[in-house]
Formats: C-alpha cells, sequence, structure tokens
C-alpha cells in the first residue's frame, strides 16, 4: 500500500507558515525589508516584486515570440483590474530604456450596459468615466458597444463621443439574455458575445493581433469550468496563450503567467484605478452558475493548499491546439470547431437517446419507430433533432412562414424567411453551446446577426450533401 501523504506528495503543502516575529528580508536582493508574502515563505521587497510581475509578462511574450516589432496591437480593456494592469505593463515596456517594447498597442473598451439594460446616458456616463483615466496613459483609445461591434468610434477627452446607441439592437441582445432559462448558459452566451465584439472591434481596427486581460486564476477557473461545461476538444483556445479561433484576428493572453493575486498587488503598488462594473453572477451565491461553482471550489481549496491553482493551471499548458482550421466546421456561437458529428457512440448520443425516450413517456411501449430501431448514430441524432422542430419551445416556429405579397417593384415589405426552429441552431454549434442553445424559451429571440449564420450554416451543409457524391 502507498504510504505517502498529501503532505509528502507535494512539498508546497507542508510549508511553515510565515513568522512575523521574526526578521525577514527580500527572497530576490537579500537585502530590504519584505513587504509582501506571495506564498508560504515566498517574501520580497517592493522593487523586486514590480519587476518579476513585468519579467513575467515579457518573458509570456518573448517565449511565445507574440509579437514582430511595428506591428499594431488591440487591447481590450474592461476597467478592471487585470486589464488596466495590462495597459500600465504596456506603457512601462514601451518606455523603458532597456529591451523597448517595439509593437503599437491600441486600446479598445467595448461597452456591455446592454446586458443590464442600461439607458444610453448612463452608458455614455459609464463610458467617459473609463475612458477619461485610460487615455492618460498615452494610447489611442475606441469605444464600441457590445450589441453592435462593428461601430468602432476614437474616444477623445472633451469631445462628444460619436457613439449613438441603436435601441432596437440593445433591446435585441437584452430580450435575447432574458430568454436564457439557465443562468450558466446566460453566462456562456455572455462571454461569447464579448469575445466576438472585441474581435470583431479588432478587425475594424485592422489590428490582427488581441491582448486580453486572463491571469493565471481566471484561466485556472476558465479550464475546469470549461471541463465541466463540456467544451472538450474547443478548450485548448479558452487556456492557452494563443487563442485560434478566427481567422484573421488571433486573441492573446500575456497575463497568463501571472496569478490574480499578484497582479491586484501590481494595481495595488501603482495607485491604478479600476472600475468594477457588476456582471452577469456578481453578488450571487456559489449555487448561481457552474462557473461561480468552480470559482467557489477552487478558490476555497487554494487557501487550504496553496498549489491548488497552479497545479490546474499546469494541466492547461499541456493542452493543444489544432492549428490546422481548414476542414473545420465553425460554431456560430464561440467560433471554435464543431465536435458533435461523431461516427461512433458517444456522451452525446447517449443524452439524446435519453431525452427521446423520457420524452415518449407512457407511449414509449407502443412507439414502433422506436422498438424497431437498432440505435443507429445517425437515426438517433435526426431522431432528437426531430423532437425539437415540434417541441413546446418551438411551437409557433413553423407556422409563421409569411409569402411575398407579389410587389415585383420592391416595395415588398413581407419577408419569406422562415423562423429559426431549435434544431436548425442545434446543428450549427459546437457541444458546449448546445447547452447555451437548448436553455433558450424561443430560439428566434436571438439577435439577428445570428440568423443569418444559421441560414448560411444550413445551406451551406445542403449544399455539401447535394454535391458528396460528385466529389473526388
Ligand atoms: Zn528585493
Ligand atoms: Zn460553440
Amino acid at each position: 500500500m502507498c504510504s505517502l501523504t498529501e503532505s509528502e506528495l507535494e512539498p508546497e503543502l507542508i510549508k511553515t507558515p510565515l513568522d512575523l516575529n521574526t526578521p525577514q528580508i527580500c527572497k530576490k536582493c537579500k537585502e530590504n525589508p519584505p513587504c509582501v508574502n506571495l506564498r508560504g515563505n515566498d517574501t520580497y521587497c517592493k522593487t523586486c516584486f514590480l519587476t518579476a510581475v513585468h519579467h513575467k509578462f515579457r518573458s509570456t511574450l518573448g517565449k511565445n515570440k507574440a509579437m514582430r516589432p511595428g506591428e499594431l496591437v488591440c487591447v481590450a480593456y474592461s476597467g478592471g483590474t487585470a486589464s488596466t494592469s495590462l495597459v500600465h505593463l504596456l506603457k512601462t515596456g514601451i518606455e523603458s530604456d532597456h529591451k523597448k517594447l517595439l509593437f503599437k498597442p491600441i486600446v479598445l473598451h467595448v461597452d456591455e450596459g446592454s446586458v443590464f439594460n442600461l439607458d444610453p446616458a448612463k452608458r455614455l456616463e459609464n463610458i467617459r468615466e473609463k475612458c477619461n483615466y485610460i487615455t492618460d496613459f498615452a494610447f489611442k483609445v475606441y469605444v464600441s458597444a457590445l450589441e453592435q461591434p462593428t461601430r468602432v468610434v476614437e474616444y477623445k477627452q472633451d469631445e462628444d463621443l460619436g457613439l449613438q446607441f441603436e435601441t432596437v439592437k440593445s433591446n435585441e441582445l437584452y430580450e435575447a439574455i432574458q430568454n436564457i432559462k439557465e443562468a450558466s448558459a446566460r453566462q456562456e452566451f455572455v462571454n461569447n458575445i464579448r469575445r466576438e465584439a472585441i474581435v470583431q472591434g479588432a478587425k475594424m481596427l485592422n489590428a490582427a493581433k488581441v491582448f486580453t486581460g486572463e491571469n493565471a486564476t481566471k484561466i485556472s477557473i476558465d479550464l475546469l469550468a470549461g471541463v465541466s461545461l463540456g467544451k472538450g476538444g474547443n478548450l485548448a483556445n479558452e487556456s492557452g496563450f494563443r487563442d485560434l479561433r478566427n481567422d484573421d484576428v488571433m486573441v492573446l493572453r500575456p497575463l497568463r503567467d501571472v496569478p490574480g493575486k499578484e497582479l491586484a498587488l501590481y494595481a495595488q503598488y501603482h495607485r491604478l484605478i479600476s472600475f468594477t462594473d457588476p456582471v452577469l453572477g456578481t453578488g450571487q451565491d456559489s449555487l448561481f452558475s457552474i462557473r461561480k461553482l468552480t470559482e467557489d471550489f477552487l478558490v476555497g481549496l487554494h487557501n487550504d493548499f496553496p498549489a491548488t491553482l497552479s497545479t490546474v493551471f499546469k494541466t492547461s499548458d499541456k493542452l493543444q491546439i489544432q492549428e490546422d482550421r481548414t476542414n473545420v466546421t465553425k460554431c456560430i456561437l464561440c467560433s471554435g470547431g464543431v465536435d458533435t458529428s461523431a461516427e461512433e457512440h458517444n456522451a452525446l448520443q447517449a443524452t439524446m437517446w435519453s431525452t427521446i425516450v423520457s420524452g415518449k413517456g407512457k407511449t414509449l411501449d407502443t412507439d414502433n419507430q422506436l422498438t424497431s430501431m437498432n440505435l443507429d448514430i445517425l437515426d438517433i441524432t435526426s431522431l432528437s433533432l426531430e423532437d425539437k422542430k415540434t417541441g413546446c419551445s418551438s411551437t409557433k416556429d413553423n407556422t409563421a412562414e409569411s409569402e411575398c405579397c407579389g410587389q415585383g417593384d420592391g416595395s415588398c415589405k413581407t419577408s419569406n424567411v422562415k423562423p429559426l426552429t431549435k434544431a436548425d441552431v442545434l446543428t450549427s454549434v459546437c457541444y458546449a453551446c448546445m447547452r447555451t442553445i437548448s436553455s433558450f424559451r424561443d430560439v428566434n429571440k436571438l439577435p439577428a446577426n445570428f440568423h443569418q449564420q444559421v441560414q448560411y450554416a444550413k445551406n451551406r451543409s445542403a449544399m455539401k450533401n447535394e454535391i458528396q457524391d460528385f466529389l473526388l
């Protein structure tokens, strides 16, 4: 029998706590009195600590060979501690005399007021507050809104912001979010929209690369929550240094080696101001969503076992990103690869089978279609999707098809676009996003751009099926 205890396996766990009665010196310079204690007995003076954080940021960029001189990079700024520290680190790096950073950052702030249905005046006030502060860092600052990400305007102090909020679009997004039943699905939906808005904004600014402020603590939480949410194949893109889900814009995470605590201390020592807006889940208990529960579990465990977050974080380093995406069908929600067209039986088919069987209730024994089925993978998938077409949440989906009024002079106002069914959307998303879409009460409440994408994906797959037999 193995006689190793947990403490012997992980030496970090048996470190004696810091004794405040004995005089300490900085572990790095061995001269100055320390002012931060990172873990156990790792004490540093202010200068050594700040240099170490800066070094971690630089080495992450260096070892990944991320940037070339003169390259334009769009820095996503939310107003929080991490993104403010990121902008400060970039400013320090560009102004430093030794090994200057040679790329050109611009700052993009995406306003998320529509998630909480804030009125335009309040949203403008929030934008002004954050952007007035961040323009002091001497980078160009641009602003867009979550519901209209392609309308990007430059922010200039003491000038009117030329950003008009379209009420129709902001209401559309707010209603879409309200239409989602589960809080976990709601959070995932907003995260995906936010990511897409940043990428779209960067594209409008002609930046091929984006910096985001995820730190090591957030990445550990994202990784474990991602596993629980069934992200599987797309997890490497969410937790690695590079996110290659979009073809023309690459998202990079230069703070991924800096833990949240060190970043908070960095911001504190530099007296950086952060604006913490409420997000979905703020002030809620740990049972609010899967992500919130994972966060509370990991952070709670980390208090007693200081190696927790770094162990989870190191696992994310081992995940490999699939670089060749030429034959990958993209999920319309998260831009990851669609991983649901399996050829062997898997958990997804088991879930679909249980849904079909539970949905039949007392009619199960008399259902000839089911009893004669030999559990073919395609049969189960199509039968499960068939249920979604006729299911209660989309009863009006199949009836509302309108016809053209017949006026050929362009005055025809009727639309012949078919309303969406849940089955249409489910076939265009990955496994994790299927959970989000399944949580929609009515998929027709999805913002308009998703309707177009679903239609496009549907036409594409129909065309693929038609020409399949003729392909060599
Ligand atoms: Zn020192
Ligand atoms: Zn997806």
